[in-house]
């Protein structure tokens, strides 16, 4: 039980991967603080009410993101972890993006990672961890020019936190999923996943879990001597670009 004892911040936890990295948090032995923007699905009951908080907000809304760490400090007394998971996308080709396409995805991707961990940061215990989501796409990808600029974005974020955190042990990283599944992707064509999934070396989507579990590594003790790296957990899409 890597986590007893310690309180997790999950954003982005009632679908997905932040889903699952909650349960997996909360299966190690972490109470476990849970964000999302409207919260219908997030894993209180799963996890217990003993061992798990709700906190909805919007992660690109700085003073609701205030007020979230806030109350998390409120109800636990402490912050060991946090995951800043949440994401959303809006994709198109570069003509067809709208300001609103451009702004929404940064502001959510990019700005509601750096809004949570600069709340956060101050109230991390020392020798804590956060770990960002970044993505593959960061990489390059066609139709995501707003979505691969902010997680290229989150790759940036991280490596500076990580600079700044160090004098108290705080590490910071970021995952790099690829193709996961979960409902972010299930609103692909089917057509065009087939293809997607072709192009991965080990020739199929990611389960959420597995994702977590890269997460859930850089978050513990484990990766003690990792920090402001990207770890891609991507079936092997980035070595073969
Ligand atoms: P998901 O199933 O759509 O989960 C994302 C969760 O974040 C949803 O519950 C969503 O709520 C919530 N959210 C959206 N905007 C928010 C906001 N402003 N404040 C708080 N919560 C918000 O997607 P996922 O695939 O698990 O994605 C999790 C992370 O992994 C994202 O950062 C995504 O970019 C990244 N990622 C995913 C993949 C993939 O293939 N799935 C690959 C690489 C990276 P609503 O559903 O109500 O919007």
């Amino acid at each position: 039980m890597r986590f007893t004892g310690k309180t997790a911040l999950v954003t982005g936890a009632a679908s997905g991967i932040g889903r699952s990295a909650a349960l997996a948090l909360a299966a190690e032995g972490a109470n476990v603080a849970l964000n999302d923007v409207q919260g219908g699905s997030l894993p209180s009951a799963e996890i217990g009410r003993d061992r798990s908080s709700e906190h909805l907000a919007d992660v690109s809304e700085p003073s609701s993101v205030e007020r979230m760490v806030n109350d998390v400090w409120d109800r636990w007394g402490r912050l060991d972890v946090v995951l800043a998971n949440a994401g959303i996308n809006r994709d198109g080709f570069l003509e067809q993006l709208t300001n609103e396409d451009w702004d929404e995805v940064v502001r959510v991707n990019l700005g509601g990672a750096f809004f949570v961990c600069r709340a956060a940061f101050p109230k991390l215990t020392d020798g804590g961890s956060v770990v960002i989501t970044s993505s593959v796409s960061a990489l390059g990808n066609r139709g995501q020019a707003n979505y691969a600029a902010s997680k290229a974005g989150l790759m940036g974020l991280a490596r500076t936190l990580a600079l700044e955190g160090a004098a108290r042990a705080v590490r910071v990283n970021a995952v790099a999923p690829g193709f996961t599944d979960t409902p972010m992707v299930r609103a692909i064509p089917d057509k065009l996943r087939t293809k997607l999934v072709e192009r991965v070396p080990l020739g199929r989507m990611a389960a959420p879990l597995e994702i977590a579990r890269a997460m859930l590594f850089l978050a513990s003790k484990e990766a003690s001597y990792i920090t402001g790296q990207v770890l891609f957990v991507d079936g092997g899409v980035s070595v073969g670009l």
